[in-house]
């Protein structure tokens, strides 16, 4: 597929040059330690809207066409695409409405309609969003833009792992999240262009699966939605252009568990004094509890968001 290869995501990063904030990359001695390994954190949480989300957005949108662009987009999602659709439409003066599903935080849902954006609700457990999505976009000739099987969306999402290894230098082993695939597959596009002796490894939660089976068995699995706190991660099958790289590049799928993630929300809070929603420390998470062997090497970790009500972050570490 030509549209997705590393050029792409070069081309994608001057897009979003200046818009998009280049996240810092942290480390912490502590967290060295509890890996035996040399941990470089890659902090989208601090992102623009919240999340990386916004990378695959903005740049997607900057190539709408003027006719595109009056129409407007339409897209479906859990959360943090929802904001990020929503607040790169309005930078380029453009409309946009938001499919989010009834259930979706509370702060997602105000943040996405505070951009500016018209919200649609619909319940997760018995609509198809992109049904919903897909005559919208008839009805008022609106573009629809995936949360993750999309190439712009994939390529933008690529810009941060090519940050991280500008940044760090060559990693031995990347750890990002996956949901729908967007980020990982835009990260190992980005890693085997820049580090190719880096090994790839997606972590997912436990009781979702699907990108685990999905890789191991050679073809797309579906499931059910999936019971995590990680909600950004939702997510029933991975997206067929994103398994199209993450067959390729990716290494390994490794699953954590609830109980990880909400220990791992602790850790960044309390030692390196930031929020990180659940989802958000999926990677962290597989290397604090020493779900992939790292020991002695140099570890890029993706820290995909930071979206989560206080009420909710306080429950969950109680
Ligand atoms: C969307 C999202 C993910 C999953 O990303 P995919 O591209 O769907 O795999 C992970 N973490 C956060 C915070 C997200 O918003």
């Amino acid at each position: 597929m030509a549209q997705l290869q590393f050029s792409e995501i070069e081309k994608a990063a001057a897009r979003i040059k200046g818009v998009a904030h280049r996240t810092p990359v942290l480390t912490s001695r502590t967290a060295d330690d509890m890996a035996r390994a040399q941990l470089f954190f890659k902090c989208e949480n601090f992102q623009r809207s919240g999340a990386f989300k916004f990378r695959g957005a903005y740049n997607a949108l900057s190539k709408f066409s003027d006719e595109q662009r009056r129409a407007g987009v339409v897209t479906f999602s859990s959360g943090n695409h929802a904001q990020a659709i929503a607040l790169s439409a309005s930078l380029l003066g453009m409309a946009s409405a938001i499919i989010m599903p009834h259930d979706a935080p509370t702060l997602k849902v105000a943040a996405t309609k505070g951009y500016g954006a018209e919200v649609i609700v619909y319940d997760r457990y018995k609509e198809d969003r992109e049904a919903i999505g897909r005559r919208m976009a008839q009805e008022r000739g609106m573009t629809l833009i995936p949360p993750y099987d999309h190439p712009d969306v994939i390529c933008g999402q690529g810009t941060a792992t090519m940050e991280l290894i500008e940044d760090a230098g060559q990693l031995d082993v990347l750890l990002v999240c996956v949901g729908g695939g967007g980020l990982l597959a835009g990260s190992a596009l980005a890693a085997s262009a820049l580090s190719p002796q880096c090994r790839i490894i997606g972590v997912e939660p436990e009781a979702g699966n699907d990108a685990q089976q999905s890789l191991r068995g050679g073809a797309v699995v579906h499931i059910a939605v999936p019971d995590t706190i990680a909600d950004g991660a939702m997510v029933t099958h991975i997206g067929e252009h994103n398994f199209e790289v993450i067959r390729r590049d990716v290494d390994d799928i490794v699953t954590v568990s609830d109980a990880q993630l909400v220990a791992t929300m602790k850790f960044f809070a309390e030692r390196m004094k930031m929020i990180v929603e659940p989802t958000g420390c999926l990677g962290a998470a597989a290397a604090l509890h020493a779900v992939v062997p790292l020991e002695g090497k140099r570890v890029g970790i993706l820290i995909s968001g930071g979206n989560v009500d206080l009420a909710r972050f306080a429950r969950l570490v109680a």
